[in-house]
């Protein structure tokens, strides 16, 4: 459902009636009531997916840590890029704010080498 809501000041809305005004909000609030049901179900299907997607990093991740050469590269786990943080430590971050989101607890935001 899509309708256009006219600007405050146009004079249409002082020519409604008290019943017409009345029908409006009705359908209104409909409208409102339409848009939060969509919007929980677009939530609900996005935090399957996350879910899912947490599951398959958590299954795909080495916990074995990393460690840097004087490159920056990840020796630990292969990785070549000093600009990019090791895949597994990326992992490990989103998997511990995941957990943190699951329990209802706050998280810090980013991590030190996202944030330089
Ligand atoms: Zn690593």
């Amino acid at each position: 459902m899509s309708t256009k809501i006219p600007p405050f000041e146009d004079s249409e809305w002082m020519n409604f009636s008290a019943k017409e005004l009345y029908e409006e909000m009705v359908k209104w609030r409909g409208a409102f009531h339409e848009a939060v049901e969509h919007g929980r179900n677009l939530f609900a299907s996005y935090k399957n997916i996350a879910s899912s997607a947490a599951a398959l990093i958590g299954d795909l991740h080495d916990d074995s840590p990393c460690w840097y050469d004087h490159h920056g590269y990840c020796q630990g786990h292969g990785w070549m890029e000093a600009d990019i943080e090791c895949p597994h430590a990326r992992a490990k971050t989103l998997l511990k704010k995941t957990a943190d989101i699951q329990k209802g607890t706050p998280h810090e935001q980013g991590n030190a080498r996202e944030d330089g």
